[in-house]
């Protein structure tokens, strides 16, 4: 059997989703969705207002985060090419917590953000090397919360340094630029640790865009206890999803719905009962 009832993979305006927590919630609804979670990227911000808007449209909440982990294995070119995909720079896990999480999981989450400052004085650190001394309190003074590029821009238009946002992208810390330093990120297998820790389930989210051929992936994620597959994403091809079904693994299905006029509601995706992992099924 089949079902229509279920989207696991949504974002809002906690991270880049276009729409409030709200406005997914009744897209979801209004297409027929019963079971529905919240996965921004990297917050669990968003958790409270997700579990009063569905219990509004009498959908079942499903507590979930797409998390940005390291690459675990590099992408073959000719699995990239195959799938007229481009070169990844992250994996996305989901995570979902059918019960509700944990205070370890909310302050682990805190803490990624928060890894941000080794990054941000490692840029400070290269552009000291071309001649622009700028502290991490003038940087840390525009931020609240999470540090960010946006912030480093501005103080350097204040120094005279570059004189607008696009200059100092395109001549500093973009991502080609010689004062860039990427974001540090967890492993797969920290998350998978910390989200069953929290009593949750994890998922790879959309495995096409890795560029690895799925056996050597199933091995891996099974490996290190990954617990489902995003088989179901609104950008896999029908053989890739066939594939994926017959992996052995349980599987989630995702909308990945931003709210925008490209793909602007949760729903109408249809996933087998049976292969759906036992505990984000629907009653
Ligand atoms: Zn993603
Ligand atoms: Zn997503």
């Amino acid at each position: 059997m089949w079902t229509e009832l279920v989207d696991l993979h949504s974002h809002s305006t906690f991270s880049d989703g276009a729409q409030s927590v709200a406005e997914m919630a009744k897209r979801a609804s209004e297409n027929g969705v019963k079971v529905w979670s919240l996965t921004d990227h990297d917050t669990d911000a968003g958790w409270q207002q997700g579990m009063t808007a569905a219990e509004n449209h009498g959908m079942r909440f499903i507590p979930g985060v797409e998390i940005t982990c390291a690459m675990a294995i590099a992408a073959d070119p000719e699995v990239l090419a195959k799938n007229e995909t481009t070169q990844p720079h992250s994996w996305h896990l989901l995570a979902y917590f059918p019960t509700g999480g944990s205070e370890e999981l909310s302050e682990w989450l805190a803490e990624q953000k928060d890894a941000r400052l080794p990054r941000m004085k490692a840029m400070l650190a290269k552009l000291a090397e071309h001649g622009h001394e700028i502290s991490i309190e003038e940087v840390s003074k525009y931020a609240e919360g999470s540090l960010g590029r946006p912030h480093l821009a501005r103080v350097m238009i204040e120094k005279g340094i570059v004189e607008s946002f696009q200059e100092a992208f395109d001549q500093w810390i973009g991502d080609d630029g010689p004062a860039f330093a990427p974001r540090p990120l967890p492993s797969i297998e920290e998350a998978v640790e910390i989200v069953k820790r929290s009593n949750g389930i994890t998922s790879l989210a959309h495995p096409v865009y890795y560029g690895i051929a799925t056996s050597e992936l199933v091995e891996y994620l099974q490996g290190v206890g990954v617990d489902a597959i995003e088989a179901f994403h609104r950008s896999h091809t029908s053989s890739y999803r066939l594939e994926l079904m017959s992996s052995g693994m349980d599987v989630t299905v995702g909308g990945d719905s931003h709210g925008t006029e490209h793909n602007p509601s949760p729903g109408k995706m249809v996933v087998p009962l049976k292969l759906l992992h036992p505990l984000l099924r629907p009653e």
